[in-house]
């Protein structure tokens, strides 16, 4: 076919489409799919982020949602494409309320995957190209105030004597884009975070710390990084830009401010919020609470019998403040994942005597080898040379169903193993357990199921190759007064040990600040039920509670990596925007919860 007949072909089935959505229809138009098809919606029709499979699921979804929502005016945009007997296309729509981009790809004339996505809420456009505000008024007039004037009086009055529609807990790179995309659509929001500046989670990490993802992956909302920036950021710097940004941005950003505790008035629809804010208490009232407390959860540190006798130091990998102080020490790092292998590294290279145990196996591929196949095609000076741009990036990534992605990855993961074929011997020679998940399905699947259970090689791996990072396989049973104890009775002399055992599910978060049964109601956070270890089942079709409606009225949760937390954001702001607006928000396929953590 010709890319004209392509376009004619798709417009052809587009309009079908609409004709279907017009009259109601949600049975015709899922019969313009195949047996083997998927919706995927952000926003657009279900209020929800929800992935719909199979035609009684695409049916019963339209079914529900075409009332409220009547989407229509699909368009085709651009020309369709071919490739492997699959066409694909953009095109851009409207509903009730919005205006949105959509993706389709059709395998012999059938739909096999459609992306809805909500761009912008009519008559809430944001405030930038032709809609950008004027910045000065013309003329004279008593009592004008200037921009900073204004800025200081909304800095020292919200929270205060107005109350923000939206609180964001914690102030990472999460909890700032979101606050940016807020900030944009005029939805008055207070972040709240402990630390002294922004960037500080970064900042806080251990020294040698630079991003595993290349900066294509990384930008935030409305500022991408400039030309010249590294392609992996040092942690400091990245620390900085954060700061920069908050500032730019002009977010309403609270430091040295901790959230005690929240609870949600269901009478008046408000949360009550306690903040230690330096040392004096306020209390806020919004009618919105997003955590954005980390993706990580709260840290686990395993109970190990022996740890009030040890005489040196314990840390949680969270808590671990670099090498630098210990040069010339023992340290026994337990655990064999991302944190481990970085921590191990950089103590090395302080000329620490460091040993890793490890505990099960792990997930291992080379940061070059995940550059080129995994993110290479979206996100890389060639993918931005071939007019991709990162928002283009991130819808094409999030039209690939979660259930389609595990074969994509398999293909991916079956050439890094043929690639670095000598760099994994070196490493089982070295008596390291490597794995590529329960189905061979590599980095991302982990990611997305469990969050844990990898490493993206910076280089520690080699160290471990060759011995230079001493390596051990066991279960810790005890520590002794100087020692770490492992089941097979082998003794590490120590002087620190560094639990790095990773982190809880993000309702632990919802647990510590709000109360134990919030956390229950929502459920476990993260993971798509994917029944692979760690991830139990059954299939959620969807990262669980990620950026969308939970059983908790007004309860969100936000984060993720930087691509994670640009891209959902949106999602995520415009889900509260419409809230604020009074907008009506039916959710379709609330999440039901299958575990509680
Ligand atoms: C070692 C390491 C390397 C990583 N590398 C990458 C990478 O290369 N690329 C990438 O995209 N991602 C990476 N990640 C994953 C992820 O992007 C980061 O963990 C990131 O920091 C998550 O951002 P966040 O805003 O969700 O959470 P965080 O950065 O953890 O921010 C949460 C904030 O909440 C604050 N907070 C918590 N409780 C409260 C409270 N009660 N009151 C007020 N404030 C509170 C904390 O102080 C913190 O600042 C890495 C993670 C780790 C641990």
């Amino acid at each position: 076919m010709t890319a004209m007949e392509r376009t004619k072909a798709v417009e052809g089935w587009l309009a079908k489409l609409e004709d279907a959505l017009s009259r109601g229809d949600g049975e015709a138009a899922a019969e313009l799919f195949g047996d083997d098809c998927y919706w995927r919606d952000l926003v657009a029709l279900t209020w929800n982020i929800k992935t719909c499979e199979g035609k009684a699921e695409i049916a019963e979804m339209l079914k529900a949602t075409l009332g409220a929502a009547k989407p229509g005016s699909l368009k085709i945009e651009g020309e369709a494409n071919e490739a492997d007997g699959i066409t694909d296309a953009w095109f851009t729509f409207e509903t009730a309320v919005g205006r949105g981009k959509g993706h389709v790809r059709l395998i012999d004339g059938k739909g096999w995957t459609l992306l809805t996505s909500l761009q912008e809420l009519k008559g809430h456009e944001l405030p930038q190209g032709t809609h950008r505000p004027h910045g000065v008024e013309h003329g004279a007039f008593k009592g004008r105030k200037t921009w900073a004037e204004a800025r200081k009086d909304e800095l020292e009055g919200l929270g205060y004597g107005d109350q923000p529609y939206c609180v964001i807990i914690g102030g990472g790179q999460g909890g700032i884009a979101l606050g940016a995309r807020l900030r944009l659509l005029g939805v008055p929001t207070i972040i709240v975070e402990k630390n002294e500046r922004p960037g500080d989670s970064w900042r806080k990490r251990y020294k040698s710390l630079c991003l595993h993802d290349p900066v294509w992956y990384d930008h935030l909302p409305y500022i991408p990084f400039p030309e010249h920036w590294p392609v992996f950021s040092p942690k400091d710097k990245l620390g900085d830009w954060l700061e920069m940004y908050t500032r730019v941005m002009e977010l309403d950003y609270w430091t040295k401010s901790e959230a005690k505790s929240a609870r949600y008035d269901d009478v008046k629809g408000e949360w009550e919020i306690v903040v230690d804010r330096d040392g004096e208490d306020v209390v806020l009232r919004p009618k919105q609470l997003v955590l954005a407390t980390g993706m990580s959860g709260v840290p686990n540190v395993p109970e190990i019998p022996g740890q009030d006798i040890f005489k040196g130091e314990q840390q949680h990998s969270s808590q671990h403040p670099g090498p630098d102080a210990y040069h010339g020490k023992k340290v026994v790092v337990i655990g064999s994942n991302n944190s481990a292998h970085d921590i191990c590294g950089a103590l090395w290279e302080e000329g620490v005597d460091v040993t890793m145990v490890q505990r099960s196996s792990t997930h291992v591929v080379k940061s070059e080898t995940l550059m080129d196949l995994a993110l290479g095609a979206l996100y890389s000076e060639q993918a931005v040379k071939n007019g991709i741009t990162t928002d283009k990036a991130d819808l094409i990534f999030a039209s690939i169903p979660y259930k389609v992605l595990p074969g994509i990855q398999k293909a991916q993961a079956d050439e890094t193993k043929k690639r670095d074929k000598d760099f994994y011997d070196r490493l089982k020679n070295a008596g390291f357990d490597v794995d590529f998940g329960d189905d061979e399905t590599g980095l991302f699947m982990k990611y997305l199921r469990r969050g844990s259970g990898y490493y993206i090689d910076v280089g520690a791996s080699e160290l471990v190759a060759s011995g230079d990072i001493k390596l051990v396989k066991g279960q810790v049973v005890r520590l002794t007064e100087d020692s770490v104890v492992l089941d097979d009775g082998t003794e590490l002399p120590a002087d620190l040990v560094v639990y790095a055992t990773g982190y809880g599910s993000m309702n632990g978060w919802a647990a510590k600040i709000i109360s134990q049964n919030v956390a229950d109601k929502v459920g476990k956070c993260w993971g798509l039920g994917s029944d692979t270890t760690k991830d139990p089942g059954p299939w959620e079709g969807e990262l669980r509670n990620m950026w969308k409606p939970t059983q908790q009225e007004a309860l969100w949760f936000h984060g993720g990596n930087l691509h994670q937390s640009r891209h959902y954001s949106q999602f995520l702001s415009l889900q509260i925007k419409a809230r604020m607006e009074g907008l009506n928000t039916p959710v379709y396929g609330l999440q039901e919860v299958h575990h509680l953590s």
